[in-house]
């Protein structure tokens, strides 16, 4: 393809994609495909003599259109949203047109400057610590691909710090503690780098929230076995109810254990700092005071499109120290002079996308005004819901609403305490199999400590109050079938 073919083709793609967004809310949420149905339509090994493009672009939207779940669909409410805007498509296509892989200052310096100013301007509209800012020369922020790789990064960080603390500690008994609520990133963390996990269990009654107590009593019973925990992957919003663990209790007991790491996952929520009014309910403060790392996804609710997940480290030195290997053909004068960020010991890779290009279009765009925005918008949206829910004699809400996320279950009234957990959570399984029949709309299940229930989220931008009510009579409605099919 020659830049002209390239012309016509993207002003075709371009055209493409607007229709597609303009036809989003007549499609089917899920995709009406079983598991294989690629196979059959795309041959086993790349063509010998190549295609005119023509084909391919048209497969796209014969072939692929058909087999996606659209995350953008205003009835899209499972999972996190993965908020998309133009602002930030455009940034990838820019950022994908340049294509430079910016693992250091000289490899493209716009990659890393562009990113550390980003950082600083994405930490000042969530109120971080000037801490943890790039311009502080100690802290600093940096882009990963995911909140699991964030994860990865800083449990080698907190590893490193600990065993120079304590050289004489052995890796086998060396811990990551989560909690029983922490996303996978915290097991994943320990696979791979073959450490132990201990899942610190978390109570209903508490709504889900790690409290101080119960890990100061974890870190006293391993001390005791000989164990060492080294780093505490706490959450703020978690995956399956939006539960907050306890910072200020936690804050307590880690000025006890200095050599603790805490990293706050915040992939979902984090974004929620923009403003100002949820900042004590996500406990800024004293995050501020006291996290060593902290991580939100601007792909999830912070309308960056994917990927963009945040990391901000209160001692860079500690990532970097981790991570640092230079072999001599990635020397050079400017970089060694240690006047510019180094990324590529920020993270695992070498090469790195140029992913702050897209942040900066949202933000600039959007401004932190519109930024806050969208993150209110999707509160009010849930809140409808939660009310709904609330209102409602067959549906009730198992934790109370978190933001832009409401779990829920089926409990007809009368029925708690005479039906079993078993045979209530059989009801719930049934509801969400009748709701993951449907194509036009797309909640999650999850299970806390033993009860079944369904999540409902909210961020997607095309998402308006019309759709949350259809999405609640949707689930009333197959309630109120599960009930039928119960009582026969
Ligand atoms: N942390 C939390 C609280 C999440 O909800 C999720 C995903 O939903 C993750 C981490 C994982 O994010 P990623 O896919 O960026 O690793």
């Amino acid at each position: 393809m020659d830049v002209e073919q390239f012309r016509k083709a993207g002003y075709q793609a371009v055209d493409r994609i607007c229709e597609y967004y303009y036809t989003l809310q007549n499609r089917s949420v899920i995709p009406k495909v079983e598991p294989g149905y690629l196979k059959n339509h795309i041959p086993p090994c790349a063509p010998e003599a190549g295609e005119d493009f023509q084909l391919i672009a048209d497969d796209y939207q014969n072939l692929i259109l058909p087999g996606l779940t659209h995350w953008q669909h205003p009835s899209f409410f499972a999972y996190f949203p993965s908020a998309c805007t133009f602002e930030g498509m455009i940034g990838d296509l820019y950022s994908s047109s340049a294509c430079n892989p910016g693992f250091n200052w000289s490899s493209s310096p716009a990659c890393t400057e562009l990113e550390v100013t980003m950082m600083d301007w994405a930490a000042r509209l969530l109120g971080l610590s000037p801490e943890f800012l790039n311009s502080s020369t100690i802290g600093g922020g940096v882009i990963q691909t995911s909140a699991s790789d964030s994860a990865l990064a800083v449990v080698v960080a907190a590893r490193s710090r600990y065993q120079r603390n304590h050289p004489e500690a052995k890796l086998e008994d060396l811990v990551i503690y989560t909690s029983t609520q922490t996303h996978s990133l915290g097991a994943k963390a320990g696979l791979v780098l073959g450490l132990q996990v201990r899942a610190i269990d978390v109570k209903l009654e508490d709504e889900f929230s790690l409290r101080g107590d119960t890990l100061k009593a974890a870190l006293e019973e391993d001390a005791k076995m000989g164990k060492r925990p080294f780093i505490l992957i706490a959450t703020v919003g978690t995956t399956s109810s939006g539960a907050i663990d306890n910072l200020p209790e936690i804050q307590e007991v880690a000025r006890e254990h200095p050599n603790l790491w805490v990293h706050i996952d915040a992939a979902w929520a984090g974004v929620a700092l923009s403003c100002p009014e949820n900042r004590g309910k996500l406990y800024l403060q004293e995050m501020n005071g006291f996290a060593d790392s902290f991580c939100t996804n601007f792909h999830k609710w912070g309308l960056v499109n994917f990927d963009c997940s945040a990391l901000w480290i209160r001692d860079r030195s500690n990532l970097v120290d981790a991570l640092e290997v230079t072999p001599v053909f990635l020397r050079s004068k400017k970089d060694d002079s240690g006047m510019a960020i180094d990324y590529r010991n920020w993270h695992l890779g070498l090469g790195r996308r140029f992913r702050s290009l897209k942040l900066w279009f949202v933000l600039r765009s959007f401004g932190a005004e519109g930024f806050r925005k969208h993150i209110r918008r999707a509160i009010e949206l849930n809140d409808n819901f939660a009310g709904l829910i609330s209102e409602s004699k067959i549906l009730s809400l198992v934790t109370p609403p978190s933001f832009a996320l409401s779990v829920f279950r089926l409990v007809p009234a009368g029925v708690q305490g005479v039906l079993s957990l078993a045979a209530l959570n059989e009801l719930n399984r049934s509801l969400f199999g009748r709701l993951s029949a449907r194509q036009d709309i797309m909640l999650t299940q999850t299970n806390l400590n033993g009860i079944s229930c369904i999540r409902f989220a909210v961020g997607a931008a095309r998402t308006e109050e019309l759709h949350v009510r259809n999405a609640y009579d949707i689930v009333a409605e197959e309630a109120e079938g599960v009930l039928q099919a119960w009582r026969e």
